[in-house]
């Protein structure tokens, strides 16, 4: 990956939370707080304007910049989980730009260890298992096809939250009311996947 893939990824991002923050802010409103759509919003357009005035020439560079201003910039547990997943992304990309699968693996492994969600725990961590996994087994054949592959894996997880009772964040605390209803922070992880593939 290099530098203009990198900050055309980050922009269609923040696009498309754009696009999608009421739908975001309805779904963590029937089972958080309402404020998901919101906080990636202010993240992603802070991410866009960081890069804007940062003159980095490797996607290693612009991920790391993206980690570190959706940390400083969003409050809800999501800022810290989406940057340390950019962050360690990008530092996997610093040290080899085409290690893309390495990378995002380095950025789930980093989510887990921050927010300890195991798989069907009802988090983010539900599309973006399966969103890595598929990637991974799809390289091979080249950036455009494992982006596509991740892109469906992901919205695929995001949909299988919905009959899952949360087991971490917010909406554990409604327990058995939390069923029936889709992740918020699993439907935008699928939305950042959809992002990456449309680079394709
Ligand atoms: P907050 O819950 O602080 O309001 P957001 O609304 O921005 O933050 O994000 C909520 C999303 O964060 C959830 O839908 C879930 O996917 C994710 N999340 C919350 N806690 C965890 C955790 N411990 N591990 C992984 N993801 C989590
Ligand atoms: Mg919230």
């Amino acid at each position: 990956m290099d530098a203009a893939l990198a900050r055309a990824w980050i922009a269609a991002v923040a696009g498309s939370v754009t696009a999608h923050a009421a739908e975001l802010t309805d779904l963590d409103a029937a089972i958080g707080d309402g404020d998901h759509g919101v906080n990636l919003r202010r993240g992603f357009d802070a991410a866009v304007a960081a890069l804007a005035a940062f003159e980095a020439d490797t996607a290693g560079a612009v991920l790391t910049k993206t980690g570190t201003t959706l940390v400083s910039k969003v409050g809800g547990a999501s800022g810290p989980l989406y940057g340390s997943f950019f962050r360690a992304l990008g530092k996997t990309l610093t040290d080899d730009p085409d290690a893309v699968a390495d990378g995002l693996r380095a950025g789930l492994d980093a989510i887990v260890r921050l927010g300890k969600a195991a798989p069907g725990d009802k988090t983010m961590v539900d599309a973006l298992g399966p969103a890595v996994d598929a990637y991974a087994a799809a390289a091979p054949s080249g950036f455009a096809s494992a982006a596509a592959a991740a892109a469906t894996a992901a919205a695929e997880g995001a949909a299988a939250t919905t009959p899952l009772q949360a087991r971490k964040g917010r909406a554990s605390y409604l327990g058995e009311r939390s069923i029936g209803h889709q992740d918020p922070g699993a439907t935008s992880t699928a939305l950042i996947f959809a992002a990456l593939a449309g680079l394709g």
